[in-house]
């Protein structure tokens, strides 16, 4: 997701240049990928500010039932990148001293919004990932997936520490 802003960088603040999305490859465990969205990109005083609207879609784990599902998401990102050169001098420009981090353009002009969408959608990840709200787990003795149908452990609702239990219980009956 890259983005050249040689030409924008010559015009006044407040110029603007508007980008689509295209399905693009975002990297890391869950293999998100930007599927659509749009780039709205403002010429600012030191560099240019960066806004846009990504849709994100990336395969999860289900922390319950274990089982992959597809997570789709809109991200709203706002960052402003700053020049790395001065374009009338060619000289370097000191970066803003900050202990934020802080983006920079590249001495090619170019805006690369990969790692801020990474970072984006890592913020974005849910802790404990579901499949859905209601999913009902596996099942604590035989790891069956509630959600396909009860077993005959029937321990589902049962506190995962008296499932040991319960199943010598079962054997002893048996
Ligand atoms: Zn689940
Ligand atoms: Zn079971």
């Amino acid at each position: 997701m890259q983005y050249n802003v040689a030409q924008l960088l010559r015009e006044p603040t407040g110029s603007t240049r508007s980008f689509l999305v295209e399905k693009t490859s975002v990297g890391g465990p869950e293999s998100p990928e930007a599927t659509q969205g749009e780039v709205r990109i403002l010429r600012t005083h030191q560099g240019v500010l960066v806004n846009a609207d990504i849709e994100v879609e990336a395969n999860l784990t289900c922390s319950r039932c274990l089982r992959g599902f597809p997570r789709s998401s809109s991200l709203h990102i706002e960052e402003e990148f700053f020049a790395a050169i001065d374009l009338s001098t060619g000289r370097h420009l000191d970066q803003p001293s900050s202990d934020e981090p802080s983006f920079s353009i590249d001495e090619d002009n170019v805006v690369d919004l990969t790692e801020v969408l990474r970072q984006y959608v890592i913020a974005d990840e849910p802790m404990k990932p579901l499949c859905r709200a209601e999913c009902l787990g596996l099942c604590h003795v035989c790891g069956n997936d509630l959600n396909q149908g009860i077993c005959k452990c029937d321990a589902g609702s049962l506190d995962p520490r008296w499932g040991a239990l319960a199943g010598l219980l079962k054997t002893a009956d048996g």
